[in-house]
């Protein structure tokens, strides 16, 4: 089936005592045992598994091509028990914009637990050097956050197989419609589904999905059982529900995301745009390679520096000035400050999620902020 279909079906689990077209919240923690110990629901106790859970991941286990899915209750412990999983000093090659959030867990709470190295991965020759002995993950992550460098995901794949180790792609900003990184070799795909999957702004979770169910699989899925950091079942319903619209929200955000890029491009007071999609992004030629478009995410620098940039990102009305991506409504953005004092983000620098409202409402917004 094709994702559109998938989206909508793979989570209908039919219940035949009450006929729902939808598939209720089940909201039990404890699961009926028969007479030879076995659970006929196939659910014991809602840490381990829960039918809404077991939608959820089923879903995307599927809109991902892999073979099965984890879901947890925020991106960042969808990641972190990736770290968790991994034997004490292993090494991860990660690179050096990685989500803000996972490089703060390398270096504060796995701090001498394991070892990394943050590296240009739109380099190949860089990641192939960074390789140690006890190397066991590259993790990239395409497009990156906040400058939208795209990492070629087969190029990566096949150093790290001729060298054994595990690829893991962060594929939030292009969610599974633009991208599906196990058909170009990754092992493992992890998704922030407080983002696009959710769409709503209203739901936190994360996801992992792996390619073959090995060894190291069973470890994370023992993180997640055991560790217990699990999405609730009505997290897991809204998401449910947020997935059946997936595919046509991308195709309203890839629309108006080319369309202000292209608008942003041209203005007189900014002075560069960071969008996959726009032929003079350095790695365009990657990104139209393993993308089926460029989605709704896209940052660009004000002429005349943090100041500007501060002045132009109060006068917008109808983007919400939060962080955060993905969401029906536009969000923007002045990602320095929400990183702190250690960034390495330019200060002029502004984010933009772009929304499904009307593209010339958009513009025209834009249009009133950024003249001066
Ligand atoms: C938001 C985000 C995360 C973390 O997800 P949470 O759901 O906020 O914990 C990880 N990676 C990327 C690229 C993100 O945008």
């Amino acid at each position: 089936m094709k994702p559109e279909t998938l989206a909508i079906h793979a989570s209908n689990l039919v219940n035949a005592a009450t006929g729902d077209v939808t598939p209720p919240i089940s909201l039990s923690t404890t699961f009926y045992r028969n007479e030879n110990g076995n659970y006929p629901g196939g659910h014991m106790y809602s840490r381990v598994s829960n039918p809404n859970r077991s939608a959820l991941e089923n879903t995307l286990a599927k809109l991902e091509f892999g073979a099965e899915a984890a879901a947890f209750s925020s991106g960042n412990t969808a990641g972190m028990a990736l770290f968790q999983a991994l034997k004490p000093n292993s090494h991860i090659i990660a690179p050096d914009d990685m989500y803000w959030g996972f490089k703060k867990q390398l270096l504060t709470i796995f701090k001498g637990i394991l070892e990394f190295d943050f590296v240009d991965q739109t380099d190949l020759n860089l990641v192939q050097e960074s390789i140690k002995p006890n190397t066991k993950v590259i993790w990239i992550e395409t497009p990156s956050n906040p400058l939208l460098k795209v990492t070629d995901i087969a190029g990566i794949a096949a150093i790290a197989k001729k060298a054994g180790l595990t690829t893991v792609c962060d594929s939030t900003f292009a969610s599974p419609v633009l991208q599906n990184p196990i058909l170009l070799g990754a092992d493992i795909v992890m998704h922030s589904s407080t983002k696009y999957l959710g769409g709503h702004s209203d739901v936190l979770g994360g996801i992992l999905v792996t390619a073959k169910i090995d060894e190291f699989w069973s470890d994370i899925r023992n993180v997640q059982q055991t560790g217990g950091a699990v999405p609730s079942p009505f997290d897991c319903y809204l998401l449910c529900r947020s997935l059946k619209t997936l595919v046509y929200r991308m195709k309203g955000h890839c629309e108006n995301g080319k369309k202000i890029a292209g608008y942003l491009n041209n203005h007189p007071n900014v002075e560069a745009v960071f969008y996959p999609g726009l032929e003079t992004h350095p790695q365009h030629n990657i990104a139209a390679k393993q993308m089926k478009d460029f989605g709704g995410m896209l940052s660009f620098l004000v002429k005349g520096g943090e100041k500007a940039a501060n002045k132009m990102i109060n006068k917008v009305k109808l983007f919400a000035q939060a962080t955060s991506l993905g969401g029906v409504e536009s969000l923007i953005e002045h990602r320095y400050s929400i990183e702190g004092p250690d960034s390495k983000t330019p200060k002029n620098l502004i984010r933009v999620s772009v929304g499904l409202e009307h593209i010339d409402d958009l513009i025209a917004d834009l249009e009133q902020a950024l003249t001066v």
